[in-house]
């Protein structure tokens, strides 16, 4: 299972069923994915633990680290541990809901104080003592308030548990027989286990199993008939085969839909038709970048080895990824894409007609058939495309040259191809 997620993004301290206790596990995922900014949500993550090496699966949308900050922000600030600025959600101890704070004043004898909006115009004017307004804070975005938002709570977010009068930090999701639970740990070191209610709680797995069969059937039997599945803990394991990456995607654009699902643990595989040799798809691919001479696209690189494709792109607008992405994935024959995409500066308008006139330039002093694209990325001329002979290459790096005199360097990856 480890050599399918040979990437450690992060580690967590999250409480180990195991060693029944809280330790550091490694986050591991299939691709190297940057933490920082957070991640997609569905992204399976392999959790091991460093002490016992007992691992689970779970998925990034589960994660506070993963979550941008920009959504899921039903956290609570709690005077004492929260600087509060007006519009901000605020819980005051003993209050049945939080609030909130529509005005922030100090009086002459510069005592301070809240004004809170329950809703239904229902408001009160709370009055802080000096510790309340402390700016040491160990939960800037503030907690969540438990056990009400037991469900929403994310792994790694602090909780304030209301009941306890204490603060802590959630640990983990554990599957408890037939039941989901949130594991938190208490500031005292206690250990707590609180039952998900029922709207938050996963699919018993013979139910789930029989949604997937049903969703199944809106594609065709002959791209489902090889696909084995089975359902665990609110997790889909899909295995089996699929003929392209085209059918495969479709597969998983239509299981992840479900919405009563923790997420997929994919280990479909590819099993084309016929087999091509690595050569042939390398010079199918090579001609999808470029016949499609796409203005967001700034360089590229092939490479086919035991029929995985390697494609590194540097690209102007995400949008050149897509468009690349799902034409590689249509190409029969394919059984694995490895994209590294790498955002690239769009040129100054200047340097954009520049790199036009040249481009220009050198399409009308060679062959019709040669497709040339003239690239400006990280202050280097990439020339890009094919042309049937050596001279030909020769010639246009010359031609280049000479004319971007300017310019720093020049990477020329004509492909030289007769056919
Ligand atoms: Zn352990």
């Amino acid at each position: 299972m480890k050599s399918k997620f040979p990437f450690r993004i992060t580690e967590e301290h999250l409480f180990c069923r195991h060693c029944c206790n809280l330790q550091l596990h490694g986050i591991y995922a299939k691709e190297t994915y940057s933490v920082r900014g957070g991640l997609l949500p569905k992204i399976p993550l392999l959790c091991i633990c460093d002490s016992c090496q007992t691992y689970h699966i779970a998925f990034s949308q589960e994660f506070a680290f993963a979550v941008q900050d920009s959504s899921n922000q039903e956290y609570a600030k709690i005077p004492g541990k929260n600087r509060l600025a007006i519009g901000n959600w605020v819980y005051i101890k003993g209050r049945p809901r939080p609030g909130i704070i529509k005005r922030l004043f100090s009086d002459q004898q510069n005592q301070k104080s809240l004004s809170i909006d329950y809703g239904n115009n229902e408001t009160e004017q709370v009055q802080l003592s000096d510790t309340d307004t402390s700016l040491n804070e160990t939960a800037p975005k503030g907690y969540r308030l438990l056990p009400a938002q037991s469900g929403e709570t994310l792994i790694g977010d602090y909780v304030y548990h209301v009941i306890r009068d204490a603060f802590g930090k959630a640990i983990g999701l554990v599957h408890d027989g037939e039941t989901d639970k949130l594991a938190i740990q208490l500031e005292d070191s206690t250990i707590l286990f609180l039952t998900l209610s029922p709207a938050y709680q996963s699919l018993p797995n013979k139910r789930l199993e029989e949604t997937i069969k049903y969703k199944l059937k809106d594609l065709p039997s002959k791209i489902t008939e090889n696909i084995v599945f089975k359902a665990k803990s609110g997790i889909l394991y899909l295995s089996g085969t699929v003929e392209s990456l085209a059918e495969r995607r479709q597969v998983l654009d239509l299981l992840n839909t479900i919405t009563s699902m923790r997420g997929i643990f994919n280990t479909l595989t590819i099993k084309p038709k016929e087999n091509q040799p690595d050569n042939i798809l390398e010079d199918k691919l090579c001609r999808i970048f470029e016949d499609a001479l796409h203005p967001d696209l700034a360089y590229y690189e092939i490479k086919v080895n035991n029929r995985i494709a390697q494609v590194r792109i540097g690209y102007y607008s995400e949008q050149a990824v897509h468009f690349f992405e799902e034409q590689i994935e249509q190409l029969p024959g394919i059984v694995e894409l490895s994209l590294l995409p790498e955002c690239v500066i769009f040129p100054s308008q200047q340097e954009q007609k520049k790199i036009q006139e040249l481009e220009k330039g050198i399409r009308a002093s060679t062959d019709a058939n040669n497709k040339i694209y003239i690239r400006l990325a990280n202050d280097k001329i990439y020339v890009l495309g094919r042309v049937k002979t050596l001279i030909q290459k020769h010639k246009i790096h010359f031609s280049v040259t000479n004319q971007a005199f300017r310019f720093l360097s020049i990477a020329n990856l004509l492909r030289v191809t007769s056919s």
